[in-house]
């Protein structure tokens, strides 16, 4: 099994430099604390993988669910935005129907 990249690696890989401060992970779109989903643990970003389910997990509770490069992170990240989008557009069309 490869290694899951961290929350680190990925705000990095997206920055193209050293992910410190707040503002970088902000700049990078991602989260600098969290909580694991699997146990609830405190998680910083060098020790939090990112999930396929979107959500943090630490080392324990990543399993298989972690992505083996930061882009197969981006290129997933990609297809949730594009589903956020059409749910959105759905409700959108709902919303309108109702006052056809
Ligand atoms: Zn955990």
């Amino acid at each position: 099994m490869t290694i899951p990249i961290t929350v680190m690696k990925w705000a990095e890989h997206r920055l193209g430099r050293e992910a410190s401060t707040e503002a970088d992970f902000t700049e990078a779109g991602l989260q600098m604390m969290g909580g694991c989903r699997g146990c609830g643990a405190t998680l910083a970003a060098y020790n939090a993988y990112p999930s396929k389910s979107g959500y943090w997990a630490c080392g324990d509770c990543i399993s298989y669910d972690g992505f083996g490069s930061c882009e197969e992170a981006e290129s997933w990240r990609a297809q949730d935005q594009r589903e956020e989008e059409e749910e959105l557009a759905a409700d959108l069309a709902l919303v309108g129907r109702f006052y056809v």
